[in-house]
């Protein structure tokens, strides 16, 4: 049974830590919820597993069934059987869907692929002309996320990040996309990392675990009904941000005291 592992993750960006020491342990066909506030360092989470370059990991590791993630580079990842849904999918000219995955899979796979493509773009409601135009560009932020649901159709990873799934979605869009991804948990054991700010895409991808995720590390972890208390109550309760919070305060020193007590005491 495969299952991805993230202990002690650290990470910064721009000379900043964003991640704090992330732990958390997926298994083939579970869903675990991420839900944290904006800038909280969900996205960097998502792109730290996915080995996007920028960032400086500086302890932990993310192991999927005991292969460390984090020495290999992005495609090996991938290889490795993990997923990336992005938050804002990126548009790539010049490469067409269908030879992108082509070439993902295997050349030797072309013929195919270009069916699996036809049959996932049909469950998903995404139009077939965009299959032989390039990727992501000029579609619209729904149109993007159904794409990469489509990908991950095709792709059949074994771990799969999504990152906000909902945004950009219509009612509609939401309920295909979400539903592609439950049905790919519960027919071919994907596992799931489902990173969102609101429970709005739990209507069709279920979360066996949530876990709340404030200043760059896992604070709390429940079942479902951990969602719906963030959905009533926010995030307030993981971010002190009263100017009277004195969290993460340095200690105090009187810049007028004598410099050698310390050393008396
Ligand atoms: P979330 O997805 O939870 O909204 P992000 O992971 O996107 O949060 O961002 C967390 C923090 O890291 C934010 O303060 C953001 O400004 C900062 N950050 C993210 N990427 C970069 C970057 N490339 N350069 C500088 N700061 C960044
Ligand atoms: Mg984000």
């Amino acid at each position: 049974m495969s299952t991805l592992v993230i202990e002690g993750l650290r990470a910064s960006v721009a000379g900043r830590e964003i991640l704090t020491g992330v732990d958390l342990a997926v298994a083939a066909g579970e869903v675990h919820a991420v839900m944290g506030p904006n800038g909280s360092g969900k996205s960097t989470l998502a792109h730290v597993i996915a080995g996007r370059h920028g960032y400086n990991v500086s302890d932990g590791s993310v192991r999927l069934d005991g292969t460390e993630l984090l020495t290999l580079p992005a495609w090996r990842r991938a290889e490795a059987g993990l997923f990336l849904a992005m938050q804002y999918p990126t548009e790539v000219p010049g490469v067409s869907l269908l030879d992108m995955l082509t070439e993902s899979v295997c050349t030797a796979e072309g013929a195919a692929v270009a069916e699996r493509m036809q049959e996932e773009a049909e469950r998903i409601g995404f139009d077939e002309k965009f299959l032989a135009r390039p990727v992501n560009v000029d579609l619209s932020g729904g149109e993007r996320k159904r794409n990469e649901a489509l990908q991950l159709g095709v792709l059949k990873p074994a771990f799969a990040v999504v990152d906000e799934l909902d945004s950009g979605l219509d009612v509609d869009a939401l309920r295909f996309v979400g539903d592609r991804i439950e049905d790919a948990t519960e027919h071919d054991g994907l596992g799931v990392l489902a990173i969102t700010h609101s429970s709005r895409v739990f209507d069709h991808l279920r979360p066996d675990a949530v876990h709340v995720f404030a200043g760059g590390r896992i604070r709390e972890s429940g079942g479902a009904e951990l969602a719906e208390e963030l959905e009533a109550e926010g995030y307030e309760r993981w971010t002190p941000t009263s100017p009277k919070s004195d969290a993460g305060a340095a200690p105090f020193t009187d810049p007028f005291g004598d410099p050698f007590a310390d050393l008396l005491t």
